[in-house]
């Protein structure tokens, strides 16, 4: 990895470079929230927020997305690459990062790739940014506070300057240009390391770490708990859609009238939804909210990890602010430190 060292009032140089031949998508305060959205300018967006209501995921998984369009009557096929821009998510957290690195080890999988997410993916740079957590940030107890791959450029604020890492010669030839880019000394370092140890101290310690979480999970997968959480559930997907790991899909056709063209559209679904496991003749594999609830709570915390080696919940708090009902990773964490775990 290389690492180089800009000024903090460099940043609005190189996201204008950026947007020279991207599309540039940043977070950008709305009321009192922030979300991601593309931008005009540097001024539009906040750099140092907390968090996000939503992940950048969409831009890669579009929650609809149209697949392609067909015309019987002329043969023709509408290609989705077409739609596909060039773009820059500007500012996304390690969380997140790691996130969508959780979902490329899905849509990239070597047996089953898939081209919409690969051609998005293709198309888009990712530009990190350190970050303070909040108090529902659990990020450092699923690995994920640090990015260690899938971006282009990173940036850690070391006090009026960046340490910038350096992922891809792409965004390494604009950082070049835009910028006064200089070799990181030994001050830069240290004041890095001062930086990352400020994060890892401010972490809320009162999220219990729980290192046994898959073989626990197995152990108490009977646990009335499950009925108890599945009884607050209200199959709203709420978790789902702000998740930045969540990637489940429906596929539709769509036919205009006349039945000569439409379109095939994916969409997000979820597992939380009552419908998703029902199958042709009516049955239901996963019937009940708690059913549903411990599904999703399995695959984040134990199935996903067994076969990537990895947790695919990153701990970026989204779903402890969005569910309503007090659903969560972290209340499953307290259950087993209830439990003496
Ligand atoms: S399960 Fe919740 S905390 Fe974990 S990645 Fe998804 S939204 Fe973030
Ligand atoms: S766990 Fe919470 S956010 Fe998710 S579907 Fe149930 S009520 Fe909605």
């Amino acid at each position: 990895m290389l690492y180089r060292v800009i000024d903090e009032t460099e940043a609005p140089a190189l996201v204008a470079a950026f947007m020279e031949r991207y599309e540039v998508v940043a977070p950008v305060k709305r009321g009192d929230k922030y979300v991601f959205s593309a931008v005009d300018s540097f001024d539009e967006i906040a750099l140092d927020y907390p968090t996000t209501i939503a992940s950048p995921k969409k831009y890669l998984l579009p929650a609809k997305e149209t697949l392609f369009e067909f015309d019987a009557e002329n043969n023709e096929v509408t290609d989705y690459t077409d739609e596909v821009r060039p773009r820059v998510l500007f500012g996304v957290h390690a969380c997140d990062i790691n996130g969508l690195q959780n979902l490329s080890s899905v849509f990239n999988d070597p047996r089953y790739p898939d081209p919409y997410y690969a051609a998005h993916a293709a198309a888009t740079l990712i530009v990190g940014v350190a970050c303070m957590p909040s108090a529902n940030c659990f990020c450092n107890l699923m690995d994920a506070e640090e990015a260690r791959a899938a971006y282009d450029l990173f940036l850690t604020n070391i006090g009026g300057r960046y340490l910038v890492s350096i992922g891809s010669v792409v965004a390494a030839n604009v950082l070049e240009a835009a910028c006064d880019v200089r070799e990181a000394t030994d001050e830069d370092r240290i004041a890095f390391r001062a930086a990352t140890r400020a994060r890892q101290e401010a972490f809320n310690r009162d999220i219990p770490d729980i290192q046994e979480i898959p073989m626990l999970m197995d152990a108490f997968h009977e646990d009335e708990f499950w009925e108890e959480l599945g009884g607050r559930c209200l199959s709203c997907n709420a978790c789902a859609n702000v998740c930045p790991t969540c990637y489940c899909f429906d596929i539709r056709d769509t036919l205009d009238p006349g039945a000569a063209t439409g379109r095939r559209e994916r969409v997000w679904d979820a597992c939380t939804s009552p419908q998703f496991a029902m199958v042709a003749g009516g049955h239901n594999f996963r019937p009940t909210p708690a059913s549903r609830v411990r599904h999703r709570m399995y695959h984040k915390l134990n199935g996903f990890l067994a076969k990537h080696d990895r947790n695919l919940c990153v701990g970026c708090g989204r779903c402890v602010s969005a569910c309503k009902v007090d659903i969560s990773p972290i209340e499953v964490l307290k259950f087993f430190d209830r439990k003496g775990a």
